[in-house]
């Protein structure tokens, strides 16, 4: 079983002085994703902070869309988002909210902006806009529009709202600080002209409010008390509460950052994933070589494994990289007491046992968990003809070698103990079937006067059934893909992160549904695809991670 004590850090901090002070009775967090693509393992990890932090204080913590870009955003991607968190073991408070729920009040509201004289509406296009603003070392310039009067602003913001400009030809811009060092303060556009179709308000609208704008006030709205994000939002969070501070909004939230996970040998960008997906890289967003959720739980990664990666990798405002190692490794302290333990052979080399006999040489019962017999356990038969691995034969092989070799002996997993009496060659010389005898004194019992310590896994082939085996390696070869200033992300990609092997499987897994998980014994742990594996049809199973240490060297 996983430890899943939460581990403390700055937010809980945070969070136990408001409870401790009486600035707050409770903890309402929320999740803002923008449904334009998939979630990937960087939002597993907000997922975890906003919901965890709920379920550990008896909060609450919405789902809220931020769907103020409608030309990048999709039905489909929103649902694919609800499935992910729940799928994760989440559940939102109430129903799942859409910044666009709140269009109106945020209109209500900029309009209250104007009427104080706090917000314009600018004519400057996107280009003289930004002539405008300035750089880190020299302030801005006001814009000729700057001192417009409240009514003309007033006329044509609600203008802009009719429909009686083209896209971009006018902005609504809160009235701060040009000369501000903090760039998102230089009287920054609120409102934009923008004639897209909407996956939720329609064609109602042509004038969209920008994330700065509607993410503070949706938060207010909300009454969550703690509004989470990640690093790259701390010089926004001025913005965020000079917007709550000109408005009589029921609440004001508290911005607080951290920072965002990376990952080595992948890429957390939803822009290059979507990339990757759009020109065929791999075979969708739900891959399982994508760090997306779909990919992972494709893959066979477990929700309560990428909880505890997410445990494990804590909650700082350190910029920091992680390596996959850490995710694996989380997966497979998970799986390990959890899934039953099979055999697979993934490279196969045929044996003939010589001495097999009928009615003599015996099968045996085997457990599926060494340590869970309540998993129960099934027959692993024996025939005259069986599968082992490649690898666990060798002609010439290096010291301490308990696999096998010509006149060497090794135990069969569950069996025998066999003795590898010659190699069988085709005309180039590739060993393609060994000839074995077996001792018939050594079914559950030590051969005598001599140890045998290597143990194989293997196959009856008369029993086997035929599996198609997927394994995956790293998406990219070099640690840091999108790392690189004259390389694009894509120069980097594996050409070996898929293998498909043709395998054998035991016939215990015949019905598995898909989406079940097997240690297939010293290979790693697998699960039975989730679209293309069919129950006593067409078996496929994916290479989850491989195992650590494989029990005989
Ligand atoms: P991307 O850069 O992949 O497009 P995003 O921040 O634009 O990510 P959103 O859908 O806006 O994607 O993200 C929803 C929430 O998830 C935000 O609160 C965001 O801060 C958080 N988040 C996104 N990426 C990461 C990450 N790599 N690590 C931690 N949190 C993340
Ligand atoms: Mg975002």
């Amino acid at each position: 079983m996983l430890d899943t004590t939460p581990v403390p850090h700055f937010i809980r901090t945070i969070i136990d002085g408001d409870l401790a002070s009486g600035k707050h009775q409770t903890v309402a967090t929320r999740f803002p994703p923008e449904p334009n693509g998939y979630l990937h393992i960087g939002h597993a990890k907000s997922i975890c902070l906003n919901f965890g932090l709920a379920q550990d204080y008896q909060g609450t913590c919405n789902l809220r869309f931020d769907d103020t870009n409608p030309e990048k955003e999709t039905e489909e991607y929103a649902l694919a988002i609800q499935e992910d968190v729940r799928w994760l073991g989440f559940q939102w408070h109430g129903p799942v909210r859409w910044a666009s729920d709140y269009f109106q009040a945020l209109y209500d509201y900029a309009e209250e902006l104007i009427r104080q004289g706090k917000a314009f509406v600018c004519d400057l296009t996107a280009e003289e806009m930004r002539a405008y603003r300035g750089t880190l070392t020299e302030k801005g310039r006001h814009s000729p529009y700057r001192d417009r009067s409240v009514e003309e602003s007033l006329d044509l913001f609600r203008r802009m709202k009719a429909g009686e400009f083209a896209d971009g030809s006018k902005t609504l811009r809160v009235r701060i600080d040009m000369a501000s060092p903090n760039i998102n303060l230089r009287d920054p556009v609120i409102y934009r002209i923008k004639r897209s179709h909407h996956i939720r308000t329609g064609d109602a609208w042509c004038i969209y409010p920008m994330y700065d704008y509607t993410h503070c006030i949706s938060d207010a709205l909300e009454c969550i008390t703690h509004s989470l994000c990640t690093l790259e939002f701390e010089d926004h969070r001025p913005l965020y509460d000079w917007v709550l501070d000109q408005l009589p909004v029921p609440s004001h939230p508290q911005q607080i950052e951290f920072s965002r996970l990376e990952l080595h040998y992948t890429v957390t960008s939803k822009r290059k994933l979507n990339q990757l997906v759009m020109q065929h890289h791999v075979d969708g967003w739900d891959d399982p070589r994508m760090p997306t959720i779909h990919g992972m739980r494709r893959r066979g990664y477990t929700p309560e494994g990428i909880r505890e990666f997410a445990r494990r990798i804590g909650i700082s405002k350190s910029e920091n990289i992680v390596d996959m190692a850490v995710l694996e490794s989380a997966i497979r302290d998970d799986l390990e007491s959890k899934v039953p333990r099979v055999m697979a052979v993934v490279r196969p080399l045929k044996v003939v046992l010589t001495n097999y006999q009928d009615g003599v040489t015996a099968g045996r019962a085997a457990g599926f968990h060494p340590h869970h017999p309540e998993f129960g356990e099934r027959e692993v038969p024996i025939g005259r003809e069986i599968w082992i691995e490649q690898d666990d034969f060798s002609e010439a092989p290096p010291a301490g070698w308990q696999r096998l070799t010509v006149g060497g002996e090794a135990r069969l997993r569950y069996s025998y103990v066999i003795k590898c009496d010659e190699a069988v060659k085709d005309a180039e010389g590739k060993v393609v079937e060994l000839r074995c005898s077996i001792d018939h004194e050594t079914l559950g019992k030590n051969p005598v006067g001599r140890k045998v310590k290597g143990v194989i896994h293997w196959l009856s082939a008369s029993h086997a059934l035929a599996a198609e085996v997927r394994l995956y390696d790293r998406l990219f070869t070099d640690p840091e893909p999108d790392g690189h200033k004259d390389r694009d992300f894509l120069e980097f990609l594996n050409p070996d992160s898929l293998t498909v092997a043709q395998a054998w499987v035991e016939a215990a897994v015949r019905d598995a549904a898909p989406e079940t998980r097997y240690q297939f014994e010293r290979i790693g742990y697998f699960c039975a695809d989730r679209y293309d594996h069919l129950p006593g049809g067409k078996l496929v199973f994916n290479r989850t991670v491989t195992l650590k240490d494989s029990w005989a060297k």
